[in-house]
């Protein structure tokens, strides 16, 4: 399953948070295309995670790329990108802030309570309107790629939802959860850190986000290629020289050499790439392989 398809959860989806719009269908267009920054949007994504533990995600949101792009001033109006952190014990029931509780029909952990998580849900749905998907978190969701990362990218409103201890009761994910997403086939002790590989992944292909922003179409999973080889200087360094044809200053050939690269690793490391629908049957020309100056920003 992909995300373009537009996974709907549970019967009917009653919930007052419901996505606005149908996801996107899968089309086949340029990868550029593809992602929020080619499409010259003007609205940039903004992002609300409920987790239980929001000390875990506050050092990575205030770091690198990421923590840039979140900042005041990142774009030309403001952050390029906006992400809410929320307590789900804000939204906690009881004298002792439960958010958590035994599981029906016993066995081990514990699970994060409905009530919570919905009033919290319900808040964010009358402060600021519906988002485009509620994603959960979970080891058993759709496996995130880079193309689920393309698409998400696009959108406008995000809640994410982390789980910890067995999960989340099982009632949201059927009613208020519009999306499942599973970053590999692992299981972690909490959603914070997939919401987290979520949230990079969509913020570095917003518009303002990289310095160089067409450097993100060169990386693995783009196009189905595994990226190039890449070199800095020393141009020689402990008897090992950088090919010859990356210094030639000849865009075209380093575009080619780039692309027989990307082929040759995939080929070797990920063949299964290959057979995916945006696979490429031709070299691309230098201006598309982001090696010409002009593309640079
Ligand atoms: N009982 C769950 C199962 O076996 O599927 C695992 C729960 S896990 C210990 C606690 C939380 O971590 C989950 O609710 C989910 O939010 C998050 N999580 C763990 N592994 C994950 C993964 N691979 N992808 C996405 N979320 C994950």
């Amino acid at each position: 399953m992909t995300i373009g398809e537009g996974r709907l959860l549970g019967e009917g989806n009653h919930s007052p948070i419901a996505p606005r719009a149908p996801a996107r269908g899968r089309q086949v267009i340029p990868s550029w295309e593809k992602c929020s920054w080619s499409e010259n949007r003007q609205s940039k994504v903004t992002i609300d995670l409920i987790t239980a533990l929001p000390q875990v995600v506050r050092g990575p949101l205030e770091s690198g790329i990421l923590g840039r792009a979140l900042e005041d001033g990142a774009g030309d109006d403001g952050p390029v990108a906006e992400v809410r952190v929320h307590d789900l014990r804000d939204y906690a029931e009881g004298r002792h802030d439960q958010i958590d509780d035994y599981p029906f029909g016993g066995g081990g952990g514990m699970v994060l309570k409905p009530g919570p998580l919905v009033r919290c849900l319900e808040a964010l749905a009358e402060k600021h309107g519906a988002p485009d998907d509620v994603i959960y978190l979970a080891p058993d969701g759709e496996r995130f790629t880079q193309k689920a990362a393309n698409r998400l990218s696009r959108s406008d409103y995000l809640v994410l939802v982390a789980g910890r201890y067995k999960g989340i009761d099982e009632r949201v994910r059927r009613r208020w959860i519009t999306r499942e997403i599973s970053i590999g086939d692992y299981v972690l002790s909490g959603g914070e850190l997939p919401a987290l590989v979520l949230i990079d992944a969509v913020v570095r292909l917003q518009p303002g986000a990289l310095g160089d922003a067409r450097s993100a179409l060169t990386d693995s999973f783009q196009d189905d290629l595994l990226d190039a080889p890449v070199y800095t200087r020393p141009a020689s360094f402990r008897g090992m020289e950088v090919p010859a044809v990356l210094r030639s200053g000849d865009h075209e050939r380093i575009a080619r050499w780039r692309f027989d690269e990307s082929l040759r690793r995939t080929r070797a490391r990920r063949p299964d790439l290959l057979a995916g629908e945006d696979a490429p049957s031709e070299r691309p020309s230098p201006e598309d392989d982001g090696a010409s100056s002009e593309k640079t920003a």
